[in-house]
Protein backbone atom coordinates (compact mmCIF):
# COMPACT_ATOMS: atom_id res chain seq x y z
CA UNK A 1 0.00 0.00 0.00
CA UNK A 2 2.60 2.61 0.77
CA UNK A 3 5.03 1.08 -2.44
CA UNK A 4 1.98 2.08 -4.24
CA UNK A 5 1.36 5.41 -2.61
CA UNK A 6 4.90 6.60 -3.29
CA UNK A 7 4.97 5.27 -7.09
CA UNK A 8 1.75 7.92 -7.43
CA UNK A 9 3.47 10.93 -5.64
CA UNK A 10 6.26 10.67 -8.19
CA UNK A 11 3.73 10.55 -11.10
CA UNK A 12 2.02 13.59 -9.40
CA UNK A 13 4.96 15.17 -8.31
CA UNK A 14 7.95 15.13 -10.93
CA UNK A 15 10.01 17.66 -8.89
CA UNK A 16 10.12 14.75 -6.30
CA UNK A 17 11.30 12.10 -8.91
CA UNK A 18 13.88 14.17 -10.11
CA UNK A 19 14.89 14.71 -6.86
CA UNK A 20 15.38 10.95 -6.28
CA UNK A 21 17.15 10.55 -9.81
CA UNK A 22 20.11 13.40 -8.50
CA UNK A 23 20.32 10.83 -5.62
CA UNK A 24 20.62 7.93 -6.90
CA UNK A 25 23.26 9.48 -9.11
CA UNK A 26 25.13 10.88 -6.27
CA UNK A 27 25.69 7.43 -4.91
CA UNK A 28 26.82 5.54 -7.31
CA UNK A 29 30.27 7.69 -6.86
CA UNK A 30 29.70 7.50 -2.88
CA UNK A 31 28.92 11.51 -3.78
CA UNK A 32 32.15 12.15 -4.95
CA UNK A 33 32.92 14.07 -7.86
CA UNK A 34 33.75 11.80 -11.16
CA UNK A 35 36.31 14.28 -12.24
CA UNK A 36 38.57 15.21 -9.03
CA UNK A 37 37.33 12.84 -6.36
CA UNK A 38 35.81 15.90 -4.08
CA UNK A 39 32.35 15.63 -2.58
CA UNK A 40 29.90 16.09 -5.34
CA UNK A 41 27.41 19.10 -4.92
CA UNK A 42 26.27 19.24 -8.73
CA UNK A 43 24.92 16.94 -11.71
CA UNK A 44 26.91 17.65 -14.67
CA UNK A 45 25.82 17.07 -18.28
CA UNK A 46 28.94 15.27 -20.21
CA UNK A 47 27.41 16.33 -23.03
CA UNK A 48 26.27 20.07 -22.43
CA UNK A 49 23.14 20.59 -23.16
CA UNK A 50 24.18 23.40 -25.34
CA UNK A 51 25.46 20.72 -27.49
CA UNK A 52 22.31 18.57 -27.34
CA UNK A 53 23.47 16.52 -24.52
CA UNK A 54 20.26 14.89 -22.13
CA UNK A 55 19.46 14.53 -18.99
CA UNK A 56 19.41 11.01 -18.91
CA UNK A 57 21.69 8.84 -16.01
CA UNK A 58 24.17 8.15 -18.91
CA UNK A 59 24.85 12.14 -19.67
CA UNK A 60 24.75 13.03 -16.20
CA UNK A 61 27.53 12.65 -13.22
CA UNK A 62 28.32 13.27 -10.00
CA UNK A 63 30.59 16.64 -9.85
CA UNK A 64 32.01 19.17 -7.44
CA UNK A 65 30.75 22.74 -7.71
CA UNK A 66 34.12 23.99 -8.92
CA UNK A 67 34.95 21.72 -11.90
CA UNK A 68 30.89 21.76 -13.29
CA UNK A 69 31.19 25.92 -12.95
CA UNK A 70 35.20 25.50 -14.26
CA UNK A 71 34.01 22.95 -17.09
CA UNK A 72 30.74 25.18 -17.84
CA UNK A 73 29.42 24.97 -21.65
CA UNK A 74 32.39 22.12 -22.84
CA UNK A 75 32.14 18.51 -23.61
CA UNK A 76 33.32 16.95 -20.65
CA UNK A 77 36.21 14.65 -22.01
CA UNK A 78 37.66 17.46 -23.93
CA UNK A 79 37.69 19.54 -20.52
CA UNK A 80 38.90 16.83 -18.20
CA UNK A 81 41.85 15.97 -20.52
CA UNK A 82 43.49 19.24 -19.82
CA UNK A 83 43.01 18.84 -16.02
CA UNK A 84 46.04 18.96 -13.44
CA UNK A 85 43.96 16.05 -12.12
CA UNK A 86 43.60 14.08 -15.02
CA UNK A 87 43.59 10.34 -14.42
CA UNK A 88 43.24 8.22 -17.67
CA UNK A 89 41.40 5.49 -15.06
CA UNK A 90 38.49 8.01 -14.41
CA UNK A 91 38.68 9.28 -18.35
CA UNK A 92 37.45 5.76 -18.98
CA UNK A 93 35.01 5.62 -16.35
CA UNK A 94 33.29 8.69 -17.41
CA UNK A 95 33.28 7.41 -20.66
CA UNK A 96 31.98 4.07 -19.68
CA UNK A 97 29.40 5.98 -17.74
CA UNK A 98 28.71 7.88 -20.91
CA UNK A 99 27.79 4.58 -22.86
CA UNK A 100 25.73 3.45 -20.43
CA UNK A 101 27.65 1.02 -18.32
CA UNK A 102 27.95 2.36 -14.97
CA UNK A 103 29.22 -0.61 -13.15
CA UNK A 104 31.70 -0.57 -15.47
CA UNK A 105 32.18 2.92 -14.53
CA UNK A 106 32.22 2.29 -10.68
CA UNK A 107 34.72 -0.05 -11.10
CA UNK A 108 37.24 2.31 -13.00
CA UNK A 109 36.38 4.99 -10.23
CA UNK A 110 37.18 2.68 -7.50
CA UNK A 111 40.53 1.86 -8.62
CA UNK A 112 41.31 5.20 -9.50
CA UNK A 113 40.48 5.82 -5.93
CA UNK A 114 40.70 2.62 -3.61
CA UNK A 115 39.72 4.37 -0.64
CA UNK A 116 36.31 5.44 -1.86
CA UNK A 117 34.68 2.04 -0.32
CA UNK A 118 36.30 2.45 2.85
CA UNK A 119 34.62 5.34 3.09
CA UNK A 120 31.34 4.64 1.38
CA UNK A 121 31.26 2.56 3.61
CA UNK A 122 32.29 4.96 6.82
CA UNK A 123 30.04 7.96 5.29
CA UNK A 124 28.24 7.56 8.86
CA UNK A 125 31.49 8.35 10.47
CA UNK A 126 32.97 10.48 8.23
CA UNK A 127 29.85 12.59 8.27
CA UNK A 128 29.91 12.86 11.99
CA UNK A 129 34.02 14.07 11.64
CA UNK A 130 33.31 16.46 9.67
CA UNK A 131 30.72 18.09 12.03
CA UNK A 132 33.66 17.92 14.97
CA UNK A 133 36.02 19.50 12.50
ZN1 LIG B 1 35.51 18.00 -9.06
Amino acid sequence: MHIKDAVFLEDLCPKFRFRQWRKSIHRFTGKSCIYCGKPSESIDHVIPRSQGGLSTTENCVPACLSCNGDKSDENALYWYRRQKFYDPRRAMAIRAWLEGDLRLAIRLLQWANPNSKVKNKNYEKNRSEYKAA
